[in-house]
């Protein structure tokens, strides 16, 4: 190899263990990263088995050999599992593969396993190499040019079962697998009134399993975390009798894969389904969801969350020093975080044995805080008879301003996590012109059947808030109605409305009640909460959209303009342009400027002109009041000059009306827990603060409306800070195509 070519760096991605959803966007990411910083870029097909067999399984890959993969399921490079990797061997073959061509530097996506083996490539290369040298396989300059492997990981795996991140690649799109054949036997077991046993996959982990049931109102888990004591065939019969008592016409019990009895025996879904069959005399079916769940298009978040780490783990592995510490790269809050490597799999690996010795207490935490929580919440939300004695209050519940996906899920999680600790529940319909009317009534347990899966609103909402003069009204009638402690699930409208009325709190003792706010809006423009209830389903709903007009698109040469709701804020915007990998998106945040589009302009038509066949450009609806949707179309189009179409798409409502994501769904209800539990203690103490739900380092909590516009622009109707808006750099790395000779293959970057 001449000289020259060894100092470019050189890296490689490989994909490894079992396929999962997201896969192809981290490949992207970290193909694009090292093109982008001058390094040149490898895909090893077939996982670790790959790099053994070298020749044509290690290519060399340029930017557009990844255009067109991120909305694909599985994994396009392909993944296999190795008995060869596992053998010194074969790891002899792999490094020798690597080094003739120049490659050091490693990310590998998989899971323990994956990453276990390529850890211990890693600490082997120096022998490895020192072997090749003495047995004349490579040269001793090639060793010495090569002395340290650098290696990064990030964990495809779709049942979430790795320490040291919240959510591995693939996960988020299984659950919306699951949630979706969960619905279909929903609908299909309440019309029948039968029960539905349903296997979810999850080989140690109970992740998919509790966020499913959650979100799909399920009546009992059974997960590996926690093997269940004698006698938990009668806790499940009693709990299925009881929601049959309680009006419930679907039973559904979700057992995750990997299940044990305290004896350490399996617990099959066949087992619980006799067991139903032979105790509760119920017609009961076995469904084992299997390999569906991970198949199919990818997530929004499966799209850009893989996407951060792809970049960030790619960027780790170019600038690694000579003391670098393997890491895992994963994601923590909605941000990409890092741990060594080897300790985030030693910790994983702990897990099962806290489970063989029932300690479910430390195998739940080592899953992560929010994994026991989101237990207890399924325990408040599906025991249909209380867990507390009567607390002798009555909490209200609302919704106010425009729909959010998810908001009937936070209100039933609200009802029944609220009556599970003893209080009684007023359903306000309609908003405060419903509450002003007395349209106030009780909800009980089975109200909210089935409200979980529902988009829209069931209780009504309104964008109509009461005037500051109309103080007095609105605490009559909440005195009216008995409610000693309010929930309000809303947005912009509800959050500035309350704030308004704080100030006639003091004069009126019917406003001297706990209020808490639980963020719902599709905008995601809200403040202390960086992912606000509905932002997840219209974002998935966008980046639907967008795949169908690529689709459409893709016989014909033509630039999209897609405009997105989202008002002043971007977020939609935003995380849309970084999930399709769009080539530019105006903000309102970062308005559009005369010397931007002219640039924008430029780089679109030399695009074109070098073979591309599609350009996509996402538009905030408020972006720049003078560079409409509709001057942007009539600008490309003039530039355009015949050489490509130009299309406007106003994607409008069906943002807002989509069937809630199993996420959005999920975190609904575990707000509205927190939120009850808060109001609770408000009560129990006699006081009666106004609070919205709020991060507070980094735990789930709740902030004082009172001090709200210390970092909310309530003009602007946005954070003064967004978490999200440093994201456009890492899109535009992923988007711009370093300049120098385009070779186009089917043009576009899809
Ligand atoms: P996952 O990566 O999803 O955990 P596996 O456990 O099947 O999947 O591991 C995938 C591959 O990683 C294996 O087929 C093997 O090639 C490699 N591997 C796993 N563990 C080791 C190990 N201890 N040493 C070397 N290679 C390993």
């Amino acid at each position: 190899m001449a000289p020259s070519e060894q100092r470019r760096p050189a890296l490689a991605v490989l994909t490894s263990g079992g396929d999962s959803q997201g896969m192809n966007a981290t490949v992207r990411a970290v193909v694009r990263t090292a093109i982008a910083r001058g390094a040149d870029a490898y895909a090893v097909y077939e996982g670790l088995q790959g790099l053994v067999d070298g020749g044509d399984r290690i290519r060399r890959f340029d930017w557009d050999d990844v255009s067109g993969i991120m909305h694909l399921g599985g994994t396009v490079i392909g993944t296999a599992r190795s008995a060869d990797f596992r053998e010194r061997s074969g790891r002899l073959r792999a490094a020798r593969n690597l080094v003739e061509r120049g490659i050091d530097r490693l990310v590998v996506v998989g899971g323990d396993g994956s990453l276990t083996g390529a850890d211990t490539f890693r600490a082997e290369w120096p022998g490895l190499l020192d072997e090749l040298v003495a047995g004349g396989e490579i040269s001793a300059e090639q060793s010495d040019a090569h002395r340290q492997l650098v290696i990064g990981g990030a964990v495809g795996s779709i049942d979430n079962d790795m320490v040291g991140t919240d959510k591995t690649i693939g996960a988020d799109s299984a659950m919306q697998r699951i949630i979706e054949a969960v619905d279909a036997l929903a609908s299909t077991a309440a019309s029948h009134q039968r029960s539905f046993v349903v296997e979810v996959m999850g080989r140690h982990c109970g992740y998919l399993t509790v966020m499913c049931a959650i979100a799909g109102g399920a009546d009992y888990i059974l997960i590996p975390e926690v093997r269940p004591a004698p006698g938990w065939e009668d806790e499940l019969i009693a709990r299925l009798m009881a929601g049959r008592a309680a009006g419930r016409r679907d039973n559904l019990v979700l057992v995750a894969e990997g299940c044990h009895d305290r004896s350490g025996t399996p617990i099959t879904p066949q087992q619980v389904a006799d067991l139903i069959t032979e105790r509760a005399g119920e017609d009961t079916r076995v469904t084992i969801l299997g390999h569906v769940q991970r198949g199919g298009a990818p997530s929004a978040y499966d799209r850009w969350m893989p996407t951060l780490m792809g970049h960030a783990a790619a960027e780790d592995v170019l600038d690694a020093g000579p003391d670098h510490v393997s890491q895992l790269v994963g994601v923590r809050r909605n941000r990409v975080a890092r741990m060594p490597l080897m300790e985030a799999v030693a910790q994983t690996r702990a897990i099962p044995a806290l489970i063989e010795a029932d300690d479910a207490k430390g195998a739940m935490a080592a899953r992560g805080s929010s994994f026991a929580e989101m237990v207890r919440v399924f325990e408040g939300i599906s025991k249909p008879e209380p867990m507390f004695p009567s607390q002798g209050t009555t909490i209200g519940v609302m919704h106010v301003g425009g729909l959010a996906p998810g908001m009937n899920a936070a209100v039933a999680g609200a009802v029944r996590f609220g009556i599970s600790r003893g209080h009684d529940i007023a359903g306000i319909r309609r908003g405060f012109p419903g509450l002003l009317r007395g349209d106030v009534g009780p909800l009980g347990w089975p109200d909210v059947e089935g409200w979980v899966v529902r988009p829209g609103s069931e209780l009504g909402t309104s964008r109509t808030t009461p005037t500051p003069d109309q103080a007095a009204e609105v605490a009559a009638a909440l005195e009216a109605h008995s409610i000693d402690a309010l929930l309000v699930v809303g947005g912009h409208r509800a959050y500035a409305a309350l704030y308004a009325l704080l100030e006639h709190r003091a004069e009126h003792p019917g406003l001297q009640v706990p209020v808490a706010l639980l963020p719902a809006s599709i905008d995601n423009n809200l403040p202390g909460w960086e992912m606000s209830i509905g932002a997840d389903t219209a974002l998935n709903e966008i980046v639907q959209a967008i795949d169908m007009i690529r689709v459409a698109a893709s016989a014909s040469r033509r630039a999209f303009i897609v405009e997105t709701m989202g008002r002043r804020c971007g977020f939609l915007a935003q995380l849309a342009a970084l999930s399709v990998g769009a080539e530019e998106v105006y903000l309102n945040e970062d308005p559009p400027t005369l010397a931007r589009l002219n640039e924008d302009v430029a780089a679109m038509v030399a695009g074109f002109r070098s073979g591309r066949s599609f350009h996509l450009s996402v538009r905030n609806e408020q972006a720049s009041e003078g560079y409409t949707t509709e001057f942007l179309r009539q600008l490309f189009t003039e530039e355009s000059q015949g050489l490509f179409g130009v299309r406007a798409q106003i994607l409008g409502h069906l943002q807002q009306g989509g069937t809630p994501t199993a996420f959005d769904r999920a975190h609904a209800a575990a707000l509205a827990a927190r939120c009850v539990d808060w109001l609770t203690g408000q009560v129990l103490a006699g006081r009666h603060d106004w609070r919205y739900v709020a991060m507070v380092d980094g735990e789930v909590s709740t902030a004082s409306l009172s001090r709200m516009a210390e970092t909310y622009d309530l003009d602007a109707r946005r954070p003064r800070e967004q978490w999200w808006m440093d994201l456009t750099d890492v899109m535009q790395v992923l988007s711009t195509r370093p300049t120098g000779p385009v070779v186009a293959l089917d043009g576009a970057d899809r």
